[in-house]
């Protein structure tokens, strides 16, 4: 059979698309529908047939058989792109129509990945610190007054960073969770899952002097995982208690300061977020 002429014949009349896999449904008189438009109607498109969950398993063979390009999963949302399965499901893994988690713990909403940084400026701007800038960086670091840090009551303990390194968007989050004594501290990442796991983020909390100083080194987050998923698992982000922060902010012994410091009243503590 000619493949355009298949590709024809297994359009789904409503969406107009190639069903993106089985199961295809199709109604009495044998009209096909897809299983994303199924849901929604409640007689048949083409001439009002009755519509149950009656299957064409010949359309679904046909489909299964041929190399017939499919369109994304996220076609409904706005999403162009269409290709062979084996090479769609790639594509859907880093398909800028996906939905993702704001990397903002006191937020957590679920956001068209696109949509993101929009998404940012329209309802949380104060949560963030920089606009994106294009040029990349070799880490993020901040410098932080403790007054500041003290004043700040809400979850979202200090507003996000957003860097580049090597084209990819990283997110620098430092929060302190709500009622209770735990800050949590990590290095999200606009790239796919896969691509995230092959990465190490290397997370320090320190002095200036860099004494006392604690660190994180292990994953950077995909945005496909949740913040409350990422302080859940306590192994895969920067854990600091209040105790310890109060630490940083007032006990370094006097030995353990730099001349700098020593001289400086105001003791200011260091977040440095980079990827090895
Ligand atoms: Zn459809
Ligand atoms: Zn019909
Ligand atoms: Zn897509
Ligand atoms: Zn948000």
């Amino acid at each position: 059979m000619d493949l355009a002429l298949l590709i024809d014949e297994l359009e789904c009349p409503i969406c107009c698309q190639t069903p993106r896999g089985p199961p295809i449904f199709q109604c009495e008189n044998g009209h096909l529908i897809c299983s994303a438009c199924k849901p929604r109607m409640a007689k048949c498109p083409q001439g009002g047939c009755e519509l149950d969950q009656q299957r064409s398993r010949i359309a679904e063979n046909l489909l299964n058989n041929a190399d017939i390009p499919r369109p994304c999963i996220y076609s409904s949302v706005g999403c162009f792109h269409e290709d062979l399965l084996s090479d769609l499901i790639e594509h859907e893994t880093k398909c800028e129509f996906r939905k993702v988690f704001c990397p903002d713990l006191e937020c957590g909403e679920v956001v068209v990945a696109k949509e993101l940084l929009g998404h940012f400026k329209e309802d949380h701007p104060d949560h963030v610190k920089n606009d994106i800038e294009d040029k990349d960086l070799d880490r993020c670091v901040w410098i932080i007054d403790p007054d500041d840090l003290r004043k700040r009551s809400f979850t979202v303990t200090w507003p996000m960073s957003i860097w580049k390194k090597n084209g990819l968007t990283f997110f620098s989050v430092l929060h302190k969770y709500k009622n209770s004594d735990l800050w949590y501290s990590w290095i999200c990442c606009d790239c796919p899952p896969d691509l995230a796991k092959t990465m190490t983020a290397l997370v320090r909390m320190r002095s200036k002097s860099g004494v006392p100083e604690l660190t994180y080194k292990g994953r950077v987050h995909p945005l496909d995982i949740s913040c409350n998923d990422i302080v859940r698992k306590a192994s895969s982000c920067l854990v600091a208690t209040d105790d310890v922060i109060h630490s940083f902010l007032m006990g370094i012994p006097d030995e353990h300061k730099s001349e700098h410091e020593k001289d400086d009243q105001k003791f200011l503590l260091a977040m440095e977020y980079s990827i090895l």
